[in-house]
């Protein structure tokens, strides 16, 4: 057991490397919850200051791969562990601008990871994604199902695992991965939510448009094979998300084996399931137009979690999609209405 935990009034500071964004801003507060002081580092590129206002955690504005700044940061402060969330994201960007992803995903990943080892930190909590998997042989798909990414997005946050493992065997650095499918909703209490811009993911534009915001949401592709012909996806509350970070953290401060987690509910709901859900939460009229497929959406992604549960002792609390949609709802119109 660390003598951290063992200890309650010293708390352990967490560093939380993109704590101003979507996620991270949901793990910070997680954290703040759960007793750990939180430090944030964010280039603010796409985080957002304002987010962090209401939790009152102390952010340093700057880039995860300036290597001075984290000497100093590792120096100054007395950091147990690194949560990291600073990736770029936009999957299509990554197939039209791939040295963008590899240079910030994953090399600028390698200077934080050998900034943490000169510091003797040695405990870390990944966001990875279901994304390293591929298209699916199987639905639910198990963390040892094999990973074959379709974008270069994919690719970093598999590049990023691998080099987890290997510095694990060479260097001791004890990692938690969690692969995460489509993270959705926001802070039961809209204190924090999801802000991207460009929005690219269904929950957000689907409520824009119920806000007047966007004219339709457009239903990309419906001669998948399912039963409504619309793409299935297995949603998951961000404040899930957020717990089982904690949970990840505290495995592995209390001498867990570095593994990778799928985060996911299980259970998969289409593109015209979600917007019908959005018409009843919000009882706005959402007018949907019915276009052509995205290139490289798979039909089907729903994640097997059962090990998250049964390792970590995780349950999410916020499964339904109807209440996922009510927190994004009610987060919507508080920063966007
Ligand atoms: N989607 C859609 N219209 C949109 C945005 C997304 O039909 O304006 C579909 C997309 O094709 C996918 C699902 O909604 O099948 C979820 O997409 P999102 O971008 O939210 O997440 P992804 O599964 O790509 O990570």
């Amino acid at each position: 057991m660390n003598s951290a935990l063992n200890h309650p009034e010293e708390k352990p500071t967490i560093l939380v490397v993109g704590g101003a964004g979507y996620i991270g801003s949901h793990a910070v507060l997680s954290l703040q919850q759960s007793g750990y002081n939180v430090m944030v580092l964010d280039n603010l590129v796409y985080g957002h200051r304002d987010l962090l206002e209401p939790l009152q955690v102390k952010l340093i504005e700057g880039d995860m791969d300036d290597r001075p700044l984290l000497d100093w940061l590792f120096t100054a402060h007395k950091i147990t562990a690194v949560m990291h969330f600073a990736a770029y994201a936009y999957v299509g960007e990554s197939v039209t601008d791939p040295a963008k992803y590899y240079r910030n995903n994953v090399v600028a990943t390698l200077t934080l990871l050998e900034a943490m080892l000169a510091a003797d930190i040695k405990t870390f909590v990944f966001s990875s994604t279901c994304a390293t998997y591929g298209v699916p042989q199987i639905v639910p798909i198990p963390e040892d199902h094999p990973q074959s990414p379709i974008n270069p997005y994919g690719m970093t946050k598999l590049m990023v695992e691998r080099i987890l493992a290997d510095f694990d065997h060479a260097y001791g650095l004890k990692s938690v991965c969690f692969r995460y499918f489509n993270a959705a909703g926001a802070d039961p209490e809209a204190r924090l939510g999801e802000d991207h811009d460009p929005e690219t993911h269904l929950i957000p534009l689907v409520l824009q448009t119920a806000l007047g915001k966007r004219e339709s949401i457009a239903i990309f592709g419906t001669d998948y094979p399912t039963e409504d012909g619309t793409c299935i996806r297995d949603y998951i509350h961000v404040t899930d998300l957020a717990t089982a970070h904690v949970l990840g953290l505290e495995y592995l401060l209390e001498g867990g084996n570095s593994d990778a987690f799928n985060l996911g509910n299980g259970s998969g709901f289409s593109v015209k399931q979600v917007i019908e859900a959005a018409r009843q939460v919000t009882g706005r009229e959402i007018k949907a137009v019915e276009l052509e497929r995205r290139p490289g959406d798979p039909p089907a992604l729903i994640g097997s979690s059962t090990k998250a549960r049964d390792v970590l002792g995780w349950h999410p609390q916020y499964a339904d999609l109807h209440e996922i949609i009510r927190h994004a709802w009610n987060w919507h119109q508080k920063r966007h209405g």
